[in-house]
């Protein structure tokens, strides 16, 4: 079996038998001809229910991730939703307090009306974790490590464990650290989940999500059944963009990486910085779980808080230069973020919280632009 970093860099490496092609076609057809006979000879009938372009993405996602199958969908919220969509109302399943904005509202808000009964816990807190599950009546616990905005680490290994013993399944929402830091079904999670719109891809230029499974059993079914019926599929030009990005995840992830861990430990020496929130400093909470569970790197991802409160934190994002104000995370370009802006009333993040997505660009100008941006807001506001 070769080595992930070279299944990735050939995204499966497969010669086009019809005409010797290294790069995998864009098949951009809707339906498939049905032979005379009545049968269909290539096992397609339809575009929404099967794309052979989906290939290449999928089965190199698959074996990064150690898993058995991936389902590539229109985007990670699609991915995220399906999982909880193949339960039934009344299934009571535990998800963390700080996640992804959009997915902890979803399940608030629609899940709950649905029938689900959705319970928040901090899941870096092993003791609260397992009072939250319910054996017998939990059937899912989603976990997402390192975790949105503050990057709280949940130790995968631990949180399986809780699950198993409670007879329920582990969803790890992977996507801040990829498959290149970080394997969680090796590590006893049951479901991986992916905004492929951020590390997997890189660019910054398709929307995507991916769910992948150890096993495929019953659950799995449901999972496939819902993508293939709810029918939110990815477009064959946007699977093909993902299997040429996730041809340089490596060495995007570990640049990002370590571009991250230097502005990380130069922010948290900056007179203007209270505090830097990253997984790879020895003085951050999660760092030793982070440590064991993830290879290679911490992740391109961090967060500020600035000193002078929120007005001197939206004063220094609107003085950079280099980086770009956007949400969004894990491609090329480094981006900046008010968080607490995006995430509204009821958010975790501190109102004097920025989010730094970490892309490829000369460290020195990130940390320069930075340091100019947070000197200016300083300038502007009154925080002594
Ligand atoms: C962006 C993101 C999602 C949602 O993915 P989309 O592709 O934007 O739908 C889910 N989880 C995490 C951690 C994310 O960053």
């Amino acid at each position: 079996m070769a080595e992930p970093e070279t299944i990735a860099a050939q995204a499966g490496g497969k010669i086009d038998p019809a005409v010797g092609a290294l790069i995998p076609p864009i098949h951009p057809s809707t339906t498939y001809e049905r032979a005379a006979d009545n049968s269909f000879p290539h096992g397609r009938i339809y575009s929404r229910p099967e794309n052979p372009t989906y290939a290449a993405a999928a089965e190199t996602i698959t074996a990064l991730e150690g898993g058995a199958e991936t389902l590539l969908f229109s985007s990670g919220m699609a991915a995220a939703t399906a999982v909880f969509l193949a339960l039934a109302p009344g299934d009571h399943v535990v998800a963390p307090k700080v996640m992804y904005w959009s997915l902890r509202s979803w399940l608030l808000d629609f899940a709950t009306r649905w029938g689900l009964r959705v319970e928040l816990v901090d899941t870096t807190d092993l003791e609260a974790l397992e009072a939250a599950v319910r054996p017998g009546e939990t059937r899912l616990v989603w976990v997402e490590t390192p975790a949105n905005p503050l990057w709280s680490v949940t130790d995968i290994a631990a949180a399986s464990a809780i699950a198993k013993r409670a007879g329920a399944r582990l969803a790890v929402d992977s996507t801040a650290a990829s498959p290149a830091l970080t394997q969680p079904l090796g590590l006893g999670a049951d479901l991986v989940v992916h905004s492929a719109t951020k590390y997997l891809n890189g660019h910054s230029d398709v929307v995507a999500g991916a769910v992948v499974t150890a096993r495929k059993d019953e659950f799995w079914s449901r999972i496939e059944t819902i993508l293939r019926r709810n029918g939110a599929v990815l477009g064959p030009f946007e699977a093909w963009l993902l299997q040429r990005g996730l041809r340089t995840l490596f060495v995007r992830v570990r640049a990002q990486s370590a571009s991250a861990l230097a502005l990380a430990e130069r922010l948290s020496a900056h007179a203007r910085v209270r505090e830097v929130l990253y997984p790879g400093l020895e003085s951050f909470a999660g760092h030793a779980i982070a440590a064991r569970q993830m290879r290679g790197g911490f992740g391109g991802m961090l967060s500020i808080r600035v000193k002078g409160g929120e007005a001197a934190a939206i004063t220094a994002a609107a003085h950079v230069q280099v980086w770009k104000r956007a949400t969004s995370l894990g491609g090329v370009e480094s981006l900046v973020e008010h968080r607490a802006s995006v995430e509204g009333p009821g958010t975790p993040a501190p109102s004097d919280l920025l989010r730094l997505s970490v892309g490829l660009e000369s460290v020195e100008d990130l940390f320069a632009d930075l340091a100019q941006a947070l000197d200016a807001a300083h300038g502007g506001a009154n925080d002594r």
